[in-house]
């Protein structure tokens, strides 16, 4: 039904003279950047890639990251953006695992590339910004001058738009099969959940190979918004690319907001065009929230909730109840509504619905839900039943339908048959001031199966025991939900590509030969 072509020539007729990117002195209209993704994708054609084929990308965020996006959908393609940190033998993994035609890499990854076995080089390589371009590689932007635009190929709604890979929070990450209908009613329901409207400046500072961020590529390009851009986040950066780009929003993972919230000399930097950081991918502790809605008092924080399968919004918590006080105030704890388009249940283990207030597995349905998942039938049979989306994430829903997400199922903590959902105790820990960072997760206990075990990174500077955790929590929360063990680490935590804390890494020491 859709086609992400159509956002870009909506934003051509409707605003020519609007600046579509920015970055350092580069600045586009998006009459300039239509043409030169029409022009790209003709490139890509005569370079080979059929409709269908995948083009893989390897690059940090950037303006010709963003024009890549979208000469792939305009030729007919798919993306697979990939993740950036990850290592050669996982890239590796990706580029056997979806056989893309073209690579398109920036020159922090050129070196990776030399560490690739030769026989999953893709024929083609294109360099995105190289000075000079090493031998063998196109140069993006001589193929821009090269070739004389292309009308945007005839693809359908259900057709392949990109391969995003999911997070890799919980085990080895897997290729979602996007369609064009999912990505464009997802910029829809993005426009709409996240409030963007046509003066939007989005600052792309969080990866963009992670639908997080990726998704405000789609979303504010409908509208011909504009698009600055930040290599990678750092606090510092971003906060000096707001003040010098005038950007209006951003999206934000919570160890970002975290770093942002203890940047030191606030002073130095310009926020005032920043009216609104949306966050979510991962658990927010409310006392990360009020410690940013702090700082950054006239910006509005705006929460949602999603999944890669789902590309990617599920959820948005309406900025009303983003309140500490008052009578809304309940509600801050909540992912928030579904967003139009997109039905929601909350289901137990077979899959039948559970009477409201009750925790059970999250499951969705709606036009931005995956094709399914790359080469892999079994585990895209297990997810998606009868067109719902099972999620893996518990939860519950309240009267009024604003959903409570209480943990990864597979997080849980199964403690004496007692559930301890992780996120409640994560929130308790952070109330404490000397708490930078915290993750809580079961390790093995003989007589309960497992017990609540807390990693608390310390603010720098800052005296912290495992007893005064402990101690702490007993004032917070049930005696059965309170760490058992705590381990206080000198260093910060283990991420995923994305910024979310692996939880899989800091289980490992715990777990050895457990089955
Ligand atoms: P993988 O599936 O590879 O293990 P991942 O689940 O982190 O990694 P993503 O698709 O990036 O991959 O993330 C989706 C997940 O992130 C959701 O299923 C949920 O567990 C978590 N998540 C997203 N938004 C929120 C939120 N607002 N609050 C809490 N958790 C969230
Ligand atoms: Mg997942």
């Amino acid at each position: 039904m859709y086609r992400i072509a159509q956002l870009l020539d909506r934003a051509r007729q409707q605003r020519p003279g609007h600046v579509a990117t920015r970055m350092d002195d580069r600045v586009r209209t998006w009459a300039q950047v239509h043409e030169r993704i029409a022009r790209l994708a003709a490139a890509y054609r005569a370079l080979g890639a059929a409709p269908g084929d995948r083009v893989a990308l390897l690059g940090l965020n950037s303006d010709r990251y963003f024009e890549t996006i979208f000469a792939t959908a305009w030729a007919g393609t798919a993306v697979v953006p990939v993740n950036t940190r990850l290592a050669a033998p996982e890239i590796a993994y990706i580029l056997e695992d979806c056989r893309p035609a073209i690579l398109v890499v920036d020159t922090a990854f050129q070196a990776v590339l030399a560490d690739l076995p030769a026989a999953l080089r893709p024929a083609v390589t294109i360099s995105l910004d190289a000075a000079p371009v090493p031998d063998g590689q196109a140069d993006h932007e001589a193929l821009i001058a090269g070739h004389a635009p292309m009308p945007a190929a005839p693809a359908g709604g259900s057709d392949l738009a990109g391969i995003y890979y999911t997070g890799g929070t919980t085990g080895r990450s897997k290729g979602v099969m996007l369609s064009h209908d999912n990505l464009v009613t997802n910029a829809f329901n993005t426009v709409d959940g996240m409030r963007f409207d046509r003066d939007t400046n989005v600052l792309h500072a969080a990866p963009m190979f992670h639908l997080a961020d990726g998704m405000n590529s789609y979303a504010v390009t409908a509208l011909g918004g504009s698009h600055c851009f930040i290599p990678r986040f750092t606090p510092e950066g971003a906060l000096e690319a707001i003040g010098r780009y005038g950007a209006s929003h951003a999206a934000m993972v919570p160890t970002m907001l975290n770093m942002l919230s203890r940047v030191e000399g606030l002073e130095r930097f310009d926020t005032s065009t920043l009216r609104q950081i949306n966050f979510g991918a991962a658990p927010m502790q409310e006392a990360v929230f009020r410690r940013v809605q702090a700082k950054f008092p006239h910006v509005r924080l705006l929460h949602g909730y999603g999944m890669t399968e789902t590309a990617p919004l599920l959820t948005v918590l309406p900025a009303e109840y983003n309140t500490l006080d008052g009578p809304l105030a309940g509600r801050l704890s909540s992912c928030g509504l579904a967003v139009l388009g997109v039905e929601l249940r909350i289901v137990d283990a077979e899959g039948q619905e559970v009477p409201t207030g009750t925790v059970g597995e999250i499951a969705a349905r709606g036009p931005n839900v995956m094709l399914g998942y790359w080469n892999r039938p079994e585990e895209t049979a297990a997810v998606l039943r009868d067109g719902w989306m099972h999620t893996g994430d518990g939860g519950y829903m309240d009267e009024e339908g604003f959903v409570f997400i209480v943990d990864r199922i597979k997080d849980m903590v199964v403690s004496g048959g007692e559930n301890v959902y992780s996120a409640e105790v994560e929130n308790a820990i952070a109330l404490m001031d000397a708490v930078a960072e915290v993750a809580v997760f079961g390790i093995p206990h003989p007589e309960w199966g497992e017990a609540v075990h807390a990693t608390v990174v310390p603010v720098a500077g800052q005296a912290l025991t495992a007893e005064a955790v402990i101690a702490h929590c007993r004032t917070e929360i049930a005696g059965y939900k309170c760490p058992r063990s705590v381990e206080i680490r000198g260093e910060p935590m283990p991420v995923s590509g994305a910024g979310k804390i692996l939880k899989t890494e800091l289980r490992k020491p715990y777990w050895r030969g457990e089955t």
